[in-house]
């Protein structure tokens, strides 16, 4: 039996997580999960899962709920996250934190999961893409297992089973390119909220669909590579697969390359990681049909489209605090958009503009990235809201 503590539950990813441990009962226990603003369907998951701990984003409605359940424990903000990946009551058995917040929140209760020597599934990219040499630095001291969950990560993770990491020639991320994939520049001009929110292949959290519009999910996503599987740059490639079908690809030294494939169901590589070593059964997910899909396409990828795609690889390359800004300003231009505050092309414009003003740290200690994605923030906040 291992004991899960889901960060972020209420949520795409969490969601999925949810439906993942209520197929395997015998496997997976929810001990503590962590929810933002979404109370009623926090009730609900209290009330199937029977956790020991939950945390919320106010304090009042952690009170609230507090009265209504008495045999749970509640807590709040930034430290209810910590205490979910940590909480401690449950003797025995393994231990998973699955890692699904949205945003550079889900970084403070990753490092302390990894003090716990607890194994992790990293579905929150943005703790990797602010501060990926502290997290695997940690990782490696405390001996502790990231397991990838994002679906990429997830496919290149198992192509390269039993593989020497030695013998990699160079990764190849695959984008389905999100809602605009078929766009002109000057057509994204007009984009609307509503049009962006609309992704072809998969149905995720609005942030992240933002991002797969923006092709800034991809480049987040090069960075999250990089970290993970301990290449440079230029041994991470990017291309164009509008189906979806192809999760990524590992090419090694002989030229061979081995890709993953499988339906567009993030339940797979939640799972997975999940599971991990095991491969268990998934019960509602169906086949894959390959004479229905007919044919693979691939396409170049444009830098020249796709600029958040450009300034991630340069970001990640300047590397420093400069990864750590990229995310910030582009967390910040997004919710800015969502909120109707800017226009579509105004996000790459926000990135542009904070990473033109930064003055790069080398190594950002924790309080440093702190700062400085604070900072971010703020003058963002400040110019535009
Ligand atoms: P959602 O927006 O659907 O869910 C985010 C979760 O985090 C919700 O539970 C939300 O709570 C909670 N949350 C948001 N902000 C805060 C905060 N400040 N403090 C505490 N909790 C917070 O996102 P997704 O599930 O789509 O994505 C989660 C992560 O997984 C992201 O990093 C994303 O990039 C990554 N990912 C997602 C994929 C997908 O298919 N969705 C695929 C690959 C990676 P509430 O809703 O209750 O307010
Ligand atoms: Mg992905």
């Amino acid at each position: 039996m291992k004991n899960i503590y889901l960060l972020g539950a209420t949520g795409s990813i969490g969601t999925q997580t949810l439906d993942v441990i209520r197929q395997h009962p015998d496997k997976f226990r929810l001990v503590a999960f962590s929810a933002g603003r979404n109370i009623e369907l926090t009730k609900k998951i209290i009330n199937e899962f029977r956790p020991a701990y939950v945390s919320v984003i106010s304090e009042q409605s952690a009170k609230q709920l507090a009265e209504q359940y008495k045999e749970v424990e509640f807590g709040f903000g930034d430290e209810g996250l910590i205490n979910v990946a940590t909480y401690d009551a449950v003797a025995g058995d393994e231990h998973f934190v699955l890692s699904a917040v949205m945003g550079a929140v889900g970084l403070l209760p990753t490092l302390k999961a990894i003090e716990m020597r607890r194994t992790i599934g990293i579905a929150n990219k943005e703790t990797l893409v602010t501060a990926g040499h502290l997290v695997m630095e940690k990782a490696r001291k405390y001996g502790v297992k990231l397991l990838p969950v994002d679906s990429e990560h997830s496919a290149i993770y198992q192509c390269l089973q039993g593989e020497d990491a030695k013998a990699i020639r160079k990764i190849i991320i695959t984008a389905s390119g999100g809602s605009f994939r078929d766009y002109t520049r000057e057509m994204l001009k007009e984009v609307t909220r509503e049009q962006a929110l609309n992704h072809p292949n998969w149905s995720m959290g609005a942030k992240i669909t933002i991002d797969s519009a923006t092709m800034m999910n991809k480049g987040l996503e090069v960075i999250e590579a990089h970290w993970l599987f301990d290449l440079p740059y230029d041994q991470i490639e990017t291309i164009l697969h509008r189906q979806s079908i192809i999760h990524s690809m590992v090419e090694f030294e002989d030229t061979s390359i081995i890709a993953h494939l499988g339906t567009p169901d993030m339940r797979i590589p939640i799972q997975f990681a999940m599971s991990y070593p095991e491969r268990i059964d998934l019960k509602q997910s169906k086949s894959l049909k390959l004479e229905e899909v007919g044919m693979l396409e691939f396409k170049k990828m444009d830098f020249e489209r796709f600029p958040c795609l450009k300034m991630a690889y340069e970001a990640g390359h300047e590397g420093g605090s400069c990864p750590t800004v990229l995310n910030a300003a582009n967390e910040a231009a997004v919710d800015l958009f969502l909120k109707d505050k800017i226009s579509f092309l105004d996000i790459e414009k926000v990135v542009y503009e904070s990473l033109e003003h930064h003055h790069k740290v080398d190594r950002p200690a924790l309080e440093d990235i702190i700062e400085i994605d604070k900072n971010t923030r703020r003058i963002i906040t400040e110019k535009y809201e």
